[in-house]
């Protein structure tokens, strides 16, 4: 059975995973590299621990939720990394997105030592963490999943495993261009709709009512006819999801049109100094272009 859950990385959406998990009766050992990240979660009933590696040593198991590759490699396979301070029951769980051939080089890494590396990203954003709504899309072993399914249950109500080690971040890459032409789309038609002198919450109203309700105009909608710049899912972490897509589709030489225009206008907002705003925030590349 697992008891004691490690945990690292407690950010926009770590934080309130590891609440959750707490609640669910679990015993979490938290670390993240702000000392107030983790005192909050400490508020929460959480254990502190000072380093990556004494999260391993007393955890049956551990979790991740780190912003990029880099980040995932350097606890897992660095010098005081997770490899050497394996979980009792030898499984890690890395729920951050990150690029699918990076999952497959740490997991075979892992499996010459006997640990299972799971790559299990989310979708849902901080409210579908908040309320363990989560959607998570597992890639790995099938025999690890089945093990650890009762503690994704306490984070989430869509829970797949959707193929070998590195398919769960493949399939997190689809969702996030979907995510972002999405976003795209809803900009567009708040631009023109703004120009024409249309009531945007009316013109949300009516789209959600019809077949061009989404998830983004429901959930991002208010706050982009409110003009709400705030993160949320910023716009560098969406770059750094549309750059895994990019670099996904380049391999299989499969082109992504509508892709690489909103990556452009991303790039845009970042180049305007926007890269921490919300990723609804594309508005303001569209403001920028129609001088609205
Ligand atoms: P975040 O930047 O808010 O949180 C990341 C946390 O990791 C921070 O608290 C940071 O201090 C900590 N951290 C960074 N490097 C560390 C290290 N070496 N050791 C310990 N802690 C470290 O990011 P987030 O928004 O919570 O996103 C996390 C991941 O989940 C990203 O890959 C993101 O793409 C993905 N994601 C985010 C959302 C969202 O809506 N925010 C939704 C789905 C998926």
């Amino acid at each position: 059975d697992i008891h004691k859950i490690g945990f690292i990385g407690l950010g926009t959406m770590g934080q309130h995973m590891a609440a959750n998990l707490c609640r669910a009766g679990f015993d979490l050992i938290v670390y993240d590299v702000r000392t107030e990240a983790v005192q909050a979660a400490v508020r929460q009933g959480a254990r502190a621990a000072d380093s990556v590696g004494a999260v391993g040593r007393q955890s049956d198991i551990v979790i991740s939720m780190l912003p990029n590759t880099p980040d995932v490699e350097s606890i897992v396979l660095g010098e005081r990394g997770l490899a050497h301070n394996p979980p009792a029951q030898r499984v890690i769980i890395d729920m951050s997105t990150i690029s699918p051939a990076a999952v497959r080089t740490v997991a075979s890494a892992l499996a010459a030592q006997d640990i299972d590396f799971l790559d299990a990203p989310v979708s849902g954003g901080p409210v579908g963490a908040e309320n363990a709504a989560l959607t998570i899309m597992v890639g790995g072993a099938r025999d690890a999943f089945d093990r650890i399914l009762t503690v994704l249950r306490a984070l989430g109500t869509t829970i797949t495993h959707v193929g070998e080690s590195g398919a769960g971040q493949t399939l997190k890459l689809c969702n996030q261009l979907v995510c972002g032409i999405n976003i795209q789309a809803i900009c567009e038609a708040f631009a023109l709709a703004r120009a024409s002198g249309l009531d945007l919450n009316v013109l949300r109203d009516v789209l959600m009512g019809g077949s061009a309700g989404s998830w983004m105009l429901d959930k991002l909608g208010p706050g982009m006819i409110a003009r709400d710049t705030r993160a949320g899912f910023r716009i560098d972490l969406m770059l750094k999801d549309l750059k895994l897509v990019q670099e996904l589709a380049f391999g299989l030489s499969v082109p992504l049109p509508a892709t690489s225009l909103v990556t452009s206008q991303y790039l845009d907002a970042r180049g305007h100094g926007e890269g921490g705003n919300g990723n609804q925030a594309l508005f303001t590349v569209y403001d920028r272009m129609a001088n609205q």
